[in-house]
Parts: C-alpha cells; structure tokens; sequence
C-alpha cells in the first residue's frame, strides 16, 4: 500500500488537456484500446500532439512541453531537424518508395558497417522488432541449433519469440539463479516458450552454467547491453566478456541489441566496451526519425540471405525495407553525428543523472537516479538496481504521480519514468528538468 495519491495530479492533467479527452474518447471506438502502441498509452490518457519543434512538444490543447522522450530514444537530432526535413521534402518529390535499390540504401550501410565493428554486412528492415526477429533467425539457420538464451526483463520488440520475462511475474519465475521463462504476452505457444532459456542481467556466474549447460541447443544469447526497461542500467564489462567467452567456439552466437545503445556514439556501446558480438540489431536513430530496424553481423553469417547463388537460406522480403525516405531520413542524421555530439549529449546526461542524484539525497527522500550516456531512469527506490530483480518492488502509485507531475509542468518523459538527451536539449532545458524533479521532491518529501 502506497502512502501517495496522484489524484490531484490526474484532475490537473485532465483539466488542462480537455481535448485530448475528447480525441481518447473517440479513439476508442476505432482503435482496440484507443491506439497502436502500448508505449503511446498512459492513464488517464494520452496527449495528442499537433506538432513538435526541436526539443518541443505542442499538443491540440495548445499546451508545450519539452520533450525528453524523443520518441522513445530515436530522435537523436530532436523534431524537424532543418537537414532531415530537407531530404525528406526531395525524397518525396521524387517518389517515395520503388520496388527497387536506391543509392541511399548502399549509402547508409556503408555508414553503418563502416562505424559499427560487429556489421560487416547489414539488412533494413522497417522496426527494431523485425531486426530482432531476422537476427534470431539468421542465427538459427547459420548455427541449425533453435534455442535462444535471453535475459530477464530484457526488452526486443513484440516478436513472439522476445515476449518472454520482460515484465515478468516473479511469483512464477523461479528463483534469482535459475530463472525460468514466464509468457509476457498473450498467444506466445508453450513450443515458443520450451525453445528460450533465461538467464539473469549482470550474473556471470549463472550466465555461464545456464549458456554451457544448454549450449548444444542453443543458436544465440540476445542481449540488451543497456537494459532500459529497467532505467537504463548498463551491463558490466565482466558480464558482457562472459557472454562472449561462453559463446566462443561453441558454435552460439552473441547478438547485441543496440536499437537503442547505438546512440552512445559512433560504433554502439560494443565499440565503447570492445566486446564485440557477432550479430546486432539496429534501429531507432539509423532511420531519422521515419520507421527502422536492421541487423547486420558477419559476413559469413549474413550471407543466409545471399540469393546470389543459389536459393538463400532465409529468403527475406518486406515492401518497405530500406525505402528511400527512410534511407535518406537515416543519412541526413548520421552525417550530423560528429564525436561532439555523441560525446556532448552523453555529458548533458552524466551530468544531469548526477544533479538529480544529488537532490534526492539533499531532500532525503527514496528516491534515485539510474542511467548511462545520454539515458536516465527515475526510480522510486534508494536501492540500487542492478537487474529486472532489483528494479521491482517500487511504489507504482509514487511513479505515476511523478510521470504526471512532470507532465503537468511541461516535461514529458516516458510513462516508465525514463528518458534521454537529444542534441536540441540545451542547458535551460537541463534547468527546467532539475527545477521540476527539485517541485517533486519537495511535494513528497
Ligand atoms: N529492442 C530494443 C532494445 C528496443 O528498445 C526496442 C524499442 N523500444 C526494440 C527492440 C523494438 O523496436 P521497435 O519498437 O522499432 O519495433
């Protein structure tokens, strides 16, 4: 039991966005549960927005608030950068997508597997989801083994395969070292379920003798390097040396999801690290801000999908992978990332976790600030958090009062309370972050 309400929060957010109200109300006769996208939701409802300006967000009540979101980590340059617009407006001009190759496409994965040690070769695919999927794919038909290995409470998208103990129930997930694989979905078939096994975020240990004891079977261990669902916790570099060193030459290959930790810099936290996997997946800021997934890896392994000479392993298909809006979006970004802005954004950030760290602990309050590079995570707990594990047991009620209290002051970060710097956020924007956390602490404290 909570001590907190966010009451009074919920009346002021649905006073000042009456709207938004409306448009929910009538979304949810048209749309199964009012939208198409789970991360979009939050109660009492959504905001809908009319348009964004860098760093801004204005919604159809007139209302602006900073975006520290940016769509779920993919907008790197923040909203309607001036150079990504422009490639859009030609591309469109032009068509916007054939049934045929581009230059753009050659061109953004010479980009990418120029800057990124694991890709040797690399395929677009239109969400991270699909990238997921592919990459699993690829290392089932490469390895003709069909297990994966996942950590729990790691997050890869929506496939079937990754619905598994990302928000899990602990009452039915066995213990800290020998966890067991728990459906986060409806419609995942216990066949799906018998083919992952789980292993837990930054145990070396128990990684090792669970990947060992069900290597022959086991075609990938998948795993986020930063884990976000949690606030953004990074794995320790003995975790990640052992992921490799237990898939070394036992035929299991290591896939890195960077969808997100690509914006850490040039090459992905594995260039960060140099703990480099053997496949990864990509998305979010590769495409600017349109719709985009890919996966890449070595070439030997990639070349399941080589039609060349003779049937492909996995023939792999989609109307719109690599289409020239997206393409041209994703190179109008990536061209603008100099190591100054990965190196300042990643800084902004450091510096911000460490600002609201510190005034949590001034005002004595439970609360706590987790995060890596430019992503942060606002915890309802002093704990420290280290795995799904230890990110549990957190006073929801608290949280949703936080998410809306920030809301209500203009800021809008992600309805787990995370969130991540752009290159648009500037120090006033950092300001403003700081004075509304310091309103929330003292409110509760
Ligand atoms: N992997 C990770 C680590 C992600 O954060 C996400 C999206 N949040 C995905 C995969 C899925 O990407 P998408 O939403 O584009 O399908």
């Amino acid at each position: 039991m909570s001590t907190y309400s966010y009451a009074s929060e919920t009346v002021a957010y649905e006073q000042a966005n009456p709207r938004s109200a409306a448009r929910f109300a009538e979304a949810q006769q048209v749309l199964a549960g009012g939208n198409s996208r789970l991360t979009a939701y939050f109660k009492p409802f959504p905001f809908y927005v009319e348009r964004a300006e860098a760093c801004e967000l204005i919604d159809i009540d007139g209302n602006r608030r900073l975006d520290f979101y940016n769509n779920a980590t993919s907008l790197i340059l923040g909203h309607a950068n001036p150079q990504v617009a422009a490639a859009l407006m030609a591309q469109a001009e032009k068509g916007t997508a054939y049934a045929n190759p581009t230059e753009s496409e050659v061109a953004l994965a010479t980009l990418l597997t120029g800057q990124i040690p694991s890709v040797q070769r690399v395929r677009f695919t239109n969400s991270g989801t699909e990238g997921v999927a592919l990459a699993i794919q690829a290392a089932r038909a490469y390895t003709g083994k069909s297990k994966i290995a996942k950590t729990e409470g790691g997050y890869h998208g929506t496939s079937d395969t990754v619905s598994i103990s990302v928000a899990t129930d602990l009452s039915r997930a066995g213990t800290a070292d020998a966890p067991q694989p728990v459906p986060s979905s409806g419609g995942v078939t216990a066949r799906t379920l018998a083919d992952v096994v789980i292993i837990p975020f930054n145990d070396s240990e128990t990684a090792r003798r669970v990947i060992t004891e069900h290597r022959d079977e086991l075609a990938a261990v998948v795993v986020e390097p930063v884990m976000a669902g949690i606030g953004y916790v990074q794995a320790d570099t003995a975790f990640l040396e052992t992921l490799r060193e237990v898939c070394d030459g036992q035929n299991v290959l290591l896939i890195y999801d960077e969808v997100q930790t690509l914006r850490m810099g040039p090459g992905g936290l594995q260039a960060t690290v140099d703990i480099i996997p053997d496949m990864t997946c990509l998305g979010k800021i590769i495409g600017g801000g349109m719709a985009v997934g890919g996966f890449g890896g070595r070439a030997d392994i990639m070349s399941v999908f080589d039609a060349r000479e003779h049937a492909p392993l996995i023939p792999h298909g989609g109307t719109f992978n690599g289409n020239p809006m997206t393409m041209q979006a994703g190179l109008a970004t990536m061209r603008q990332l100099s190591q100054e802005v990965y190196d300042r954004i990643n800084e902004y950030g450091t510096t911000l976790r460490h600002q609201l760290d510190e005034m949590a602990r001034h005002y004595d309050v439970p609360l706590s600030v987790t995060g890596t590079a430019s992503f942060f995570g606002l915890q309802c707990t002093d704990q420290p958090i280290r795995d799904y594990r230890s990110a549990q047991g957190q006073d929801r009620v608290l949280q949703q009062k936080l998410f809306l209290h920030f809301l209500n002051n203009g800021i809008y970060i992600s309805n787990k309370n995370t969130g991540n710097i752009s290159a648009v956020t500037g120090r006033e924007e950092m300001a403003r972050f700081v004075e509304v956390w310091e309103s929330f602490l003292v409110k509760i404290r």
